[in-house]
């Protein structure tokens, strides 16, 4: 057991990313209580069913009473709103954070609304499946895996460092990053990479009509890993190219690039650029292995997650 971080947490969303952060507090005892609310009440009675949470509130401002820690774990979206809704009643020297998939967008619709004396620390644990609902979570979501502090100017490093504490002690290794640089990374390393899936299985899903249904019958690997990435929540994901626009439109065109030159080679017969080409992007493969942020295994080790 590590040791208690913060006295009272408060989760508001109650989907994958904070029923995983509540199993993995509840792990290692790292707050004495954590409260929670989400705004239908169907999730907040399946948290209640499920001992999600300590205490199940009906409403935000209820839940963040008194709460040492405030997480905001709603699409990147509804953060503004939240925010606002909850500033009132913020208990003066509490520290505000959230797990939002985009950061400069998250700062400038929550920062305007903490009140003074409260400390703000946008956070963002890079893991996830594409299950969602207050019964995806489990505690070893965040095992591993990077979770990227983004202080705004003017944070109080002792609320940052405390932060960093809860993150370790549910298993994530720490890093600090710019809100520009980590929207940047993500669009490359996570949003791009998704729009190409969702894009992919849609293809395929209008093939399928010319094809008979064999695209779903005699799916392999490649397509089979995209439609898991596709099956991954709507309204997150509208949000994140909502709020992600520049990074991922800057990406995007890049990628279209490169899907030129390929077709191009495919085009002429150039085997040689093509067999190049290839060879690169598996040693990027053999280094996110090296790096443990995947296994090897032929189903990538997902198989016995949720
Ligand atoms: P989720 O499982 O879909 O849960 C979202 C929660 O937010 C639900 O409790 C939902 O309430 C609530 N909510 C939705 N819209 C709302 C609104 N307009 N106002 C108030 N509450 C609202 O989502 P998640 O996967 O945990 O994602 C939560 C956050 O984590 C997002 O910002 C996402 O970008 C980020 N994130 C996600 C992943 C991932 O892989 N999923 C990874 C890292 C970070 P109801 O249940 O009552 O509808």
């Amino acid at each position: 057991m590590s040791e208690q971080v913060y006295g009272r947490v408060a989760l508001i969303g109650l989907g994958l990313i904070a029923s995983s952060m509540f199993w993995a507090i509840k792990r290692a005892g790292l707050a004495g209580e954590v409260t929670g609310y989400a705004r239908s009440l169907e999730t907040r009675e399946t948290a209640r069913r499920i001992g999600l949470c300590d205490r199940v509130c009906d409403s935000a401002r209820e839940a963040v009473q008194d709460a040492d820690l405030v997480v905001l774990c709603v699409p990147v979206g509804a953060m503004g709103p939240v925010m606002e809704d909850i500033a009132p009643v913020l208990k003066p020297g509490a520290t505000v954070s959230d797990v939002g998939s985009v950061k400069r967008h998250v700062i400038e619709a929550v920062q305007p609304h903490i009140p003074e004396g409260v400390h703000f620390v946008p956070a963002h644990p890079l893991a996830g499946t594409e299950h969602s609902g207050p019964e995806s979570g489990f505690a070893e979501l965040f095992d591993n895996r990077w979770s990227l502090l983004v202080p705004v100017e003017g944070t109080d490093p002792a609320a940052t460092a405390r932060l960093r504490a809860l993150w370790e002690g549910m298993g994530a290794n720490v890093d600090e990053m710019d809100a520009d640089h980590h929207d940047l990374v993500l669009a490359v390393t996570s949003h791009t990479p998704h729009l190409i899936a969702y894009t992919m299985v849609g293809v395929a899903d209008d093939l399928r009509r010319v094809t008979d249904s064999e695209v779903i019958k005699y799916s392999a690997a490649g397509f089979r890993d995209f439609t898991r990435i596709a099956a991954s929540d709507p309204t997150m994901w509208r949000d994140v190219f909502l709020t992600n626009k520049d990074a991922t439109l800057e990406i995007l065109g890049r990628f279209t690039e490169e899907l030129f030159a390929l077709q191009r080679a495919i085009r002429t017969g150039d085997g040689a650029h093509l067999h190049d080409y290839f060879t690169r992007t598996r040693a990027i493969r053999r280094g996110i292995i090296e790096a443990g942020q995947d296994t090897d295994a032929p189903d990538f080790g997902r198989g016995q997650k949720k």
